[in-house]
């Protein structure tokens, strides 16, 4: 089946945005012996064709390669002369991309939703992220197979040669186009454009399961000075990089994740895609780094763009090349990018609409997931609902933890922090609060959708693990208890929660077990700053069933936001992180449970409050969570009347 466009349909296909087209200056002032090549790349994508959110089961105008496409044709319109490339992590990170892996499946010569857009697309090359390893090597195989235009990687190995040049690689390392390009006056020449492409050597970690003892993975940098030498003598007058790779000045050392400012650096390339990190390049994220020209777009004077992620940006490199004998060089450039939607106060307003023929192309596949986010994949034994969160240990909660304890052992194998211990932190966050009083999750025993598994993770935050001792253990505990008011010994029907704290600040821990002393001042203020230097609201934290030591180290499963300063949480400010997960904590779950088939997270009442006698607390919660008042592991509940704007009132007597 072959969707391409012609040249006439797209153009088609677009005629409302390639009205107005005014040339870019290079092609305008572009000499006899000029001239403008323009690259147009998109990263990131993780199967964001449709502007769809499947977890949200709703519209959204912040993804989708059919919005990104509507850039494509005016941006093509503006120069004589554009190739347009993919930057890698196109088959994984939303459920299209679960649906077709774990149900619809890839069989021989099946074509993915996304490089079934992507040939609509006219790519010229692409290249591999770590993402297309998630579903094993050989679906990766049978997706790439699918592509119209060359998929490249020069460091993704079957059998690692003596040196890198010597690399048996999976993919060609890369490739050289060999294309006509108008120059100033209108006349054609040929040029040879070459594309290599890197991914994270990290895959080896981060996919073991499907790549240890099968296939490698080289450093980038040694890839890139073996192979591009070697296109350089085959001709090649342009080099680019699609460097699946973020831009970090962290220091050059081998097996770098993030290469892409030291990439810059190799002699022979020209330009680089980047990607990875899912930000925005030139922008004000990388100011003020040394060897990195904002302004310019430039690395080490190297232009480079990076395009976001789901489809929001369309990364553009401009060239003007000149043209000596028959060979061109690169003389001056430009890199930009183009959103697709724009932020005005708190709205997302689009910038753009659809290309119809990229909606077409994958409407089937696009439909079946939309039937797939809404059916069970797999079976709760325990009801996943957060209206006790606050009050007690939960299992919306529990589940999360229990997924991400289960991810980050693996994630640890191999490591040098294999054994130690494996703490997990997490907090509920839909728990009422502004949110109103039917802002809870609420799963039954039962079925569980996709779609559920956004109620349980409600953003798309990615995983970490940080490295903090036992000490440190406590503070994160101590920061996070200040959502409770101090609660005087003895008197009744006191408000226990701060409404001024939000849930997502109240990380619960599993692995230790702990109590909670509300008669004690808090330690932390909701903002995280010290008020009660040496005040002690958590007690009795055990692990193994003996006192913590405070000078042991324990390995704490979190997301992005904590781990990197989010909450101010001790021992979270990014300095402890040891491990940065590919995946989202959301991904985590929808593989734990789909893995698992049936999931019982019990929540285990491993905290509780410390008694106090004849003492009586009284918080609010949604009023649907009186079904499973009376059965709230390790506390007793009774309803206390109405509360304000809809929500129950409950008592807890804390003796
Ligand atoms: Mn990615
Ligand atoms: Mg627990």
């Amino acid at each position: 089946m072959n969707h391409t466009l012609s040249r006439r349909q797209f153009l088609a296909s677009t005629a409302a945005t390639s009205a107005f087209v005014t040339l870019h200056p290079f092609s305008v002032s572009a000499a006899t012996n000029q001239a403008h090549l323009r690259i147009l790349s998109t990263t990131d994508l993780h199967v964001h064709v449709h502007p769809y959110d499947y977890y949200a089961d709703k519209p959204i105008d912040t993804v989708g390669l059919s919005r990104t496409a509507s850039i494509i044709q005016e941006v093509r319109d503006e120069s004589t002369n554009s190739i347009l490339v993919d930057n890698g992590d196109f088959l994984q990170g939303n459920p299209m991309g679960d649906y077709i892996a774990y149900e619809r499946g890839m069989a021989e010569g099946d074509m993915h939703p996304v490089m079934q857009a992507m040939n609509v697309l006219g790519y010229d090359c692409g290249t591999l992220g770590n993402h297309e390893f998630n579903y094993g090597v050989d679906f990766m195989d049978k997706v790439v197979q699918g592509a119209n235009f060359p998929v490249v990687c020069s460091n993704f190995v079957k059998t690692l040669g003596s040196s890198a040049g010597k690399d048996e690689t999976f993919l060609k390392p890369y490739t050289i186009l060999e294309r006509e390009i108008e120059d100033g006056s209108g006349e054609k020449h040929a040029i040879k454009i070459g594309l290599i492409g890197f991914l994270p050597p990290q895959i080896m970690n981060w996919d073991r399961r499907h790549l240890e003892g099968k296939f490698n993975a080289r450093d980038i940098l040694q890839a890139a000075k073996a192979w591009v030498p070697e296109m350089q003598e085959k001709g090649a007058d342009v080099i680019i990089a699609l460097s699946h790779s973020g831009i970090s000045d962290a220091g050059e050392t081998e097996g770098m994740a993030n290469a892409a400012l030291y990439l810059a650096g190799v002699d022979g390339i020209d330009a680089l895609v980047t990607g990875h990190s899912h930000l925005v390049f030139p922008s004000e994220t990388y100011a003020g780094i040394d060897g990195i020209d904002v302004g310019a777009g430039t690395l080490q004077g190297k232009p480079a763009t990076m395009g976001g992620f789901w489809g929001s940006h369309m990364g553009l490199i401009d060239l003007m090349l000149e043209r000596s004998g028959d060979e061109w060089k690169v003389v001056t450039s430009e890199s930009s990018t183009r959103p697709i939607y724009k932020r005005e106060e708190r709205k997302k307003i689009p910038l753009v609409g659809d290309v119809q023929a990229v909606l077409d192309a994958t409407m089937a596949d696009h439909e079946a997931t939309l039937a797939y986010v809404r059916r069970a994949v797999g079976m709760t034994e325990a009801p996943l609902h957060s209206y006790f969160a606050l009050v007690a240990d939960d299992p919306s909660v529990q589940v999360v933890s229990n997924a991400q304890t289960w991810y980050i052992e693996q994630m640890m194998k191999g490591t040098e922090w294999e054994g130690l211990p494996i703490l997990s932190a997490a907090a509920p966050f839909k728990a009422g609060g502004r949110g109103g009083s039917e802002y809870y999750t609420d799963v039954e025993v039962g079925p569980v959708a996709i779609k559920n598994v956004s109620d349980l993770y409600l953003y798309p935050n990615t995983v970490r693990a940080v490295l903090i001792n036992g000490a440190t253990v406590q503070d994160w505990l101590e920061r996070s208890v200040s959502i409770f008011n101090q609660i005087e010994a003895g008197g009744q029907d006191q408000v226990l929660l701060n409404p001024e704290m939000p849930s997502y600040n109240f990380d619960v821990m599993d692995g230790v077990t702990y109590q909670i002393d509300l008669t004690q001042p808090p330690k932390f203020n909701r903002s995280g700053e010290v008020i009660n230097e040496g005040a002690n609201r958590i007690v009795n934290v055990m692990f193994n069933n003996a006192p913590i030591d405070p000078e042991a180290m324990f390995v704490v499963a979190t997301n992005n936001y904590r781990a990197s300063g989010g909450g101010s949480f001790p021992g979270a400010d990014g300095s402890t992180i040891i491990f940065e997960g590919p995946d989202t904590n959301r991904d985590v779950i929808v593989r734990y449970i789909v893995e698992k088939g049936t999931i019982n997270p019990q929540a285990d009442a491993n905290w509780s409050f410390v008694a106090v006698p004849d003492t009586t607390v009284i918080f609010e919660t949604g009023p649907a969570g009186v079904r499973y008042a009376d059965k709230v592991a390790g506390v007793s509940i009774e309803p206390a009347g109405e509360g304000a704007d809809g929500f129950a009132l409950y008592r807890i007597a804390l003796n």
